[in-house]
């Protein structure tokens, strides 16, 4: 066994129950703790960042005990980072492996860039229509400006 796999595995060692949120590029690694509002989070967590990444060049890694996400935590994650992967831990072993996907509509998570937007100048919570997945196209439901996910400002 060569060293860069010994440290790949040292990487996701030792977590009994929870969940590892790896392949996280590393400029984005402290936009997802605060997606998924880790920073008020008192289970036990590791954060790791900078770490070689053949895919990513660095990446990220955040390990959680006993914490589980919904799905609804992991679709706000898409937005960010397409790519990351969840590792669900129980008993030392890797039980599921998902893969974060975009869905269909994100409500609440990004801020229309239309100045003029209703959202923009009223109380009230976003809504986008994800209208193409490969390109990371969204379109406003309200005025109806598209907007690219690459671009975007998370409220
Ligand atoms: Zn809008």
């Amino acid at each position: 066994m060569d060293i860069m796999s010994d440290k790949k595995e040292l990487q996701v060692a030792a977590l009994e129950n929870g969940t590892v949120i790896d392949h996280i590029p590393s400029e984005k690694l402290f936009t997802v703790v605060s997606l998924l509002d880790l920073q008020h989070e008192t289970n036990n967590i590791t954060i790791g960042n900078n770490f070689e990444s053949k895919k990513l060049g660095k990446k990220g890694i955040v390990k959680i005990a006993d914490r589980f996400f919904s799905e609804e935590e992991i679709s706000r994650l898409a937005v960010v980072a397409p790519n990351i992967r969840l590792n669900i831990i129980r008993n030392y072993e890797v039980v599921e492996k998902k893969q974060v996907v975009l869905p269909d509509e994100l409500k609440g998570i990004v801020k229309c860039n239309n100045p003029k937007c209703i959202t923009n100048n009223e109380p009230m919570l976003t809504w986008f229509h994800v209208i193409d997945k490969e390109k990371g196209l969204l379109k406003c439901h309200y005025c109806e400006k598209e907007q690219q996910i690459d671009n975007i400002k998370l409220l």
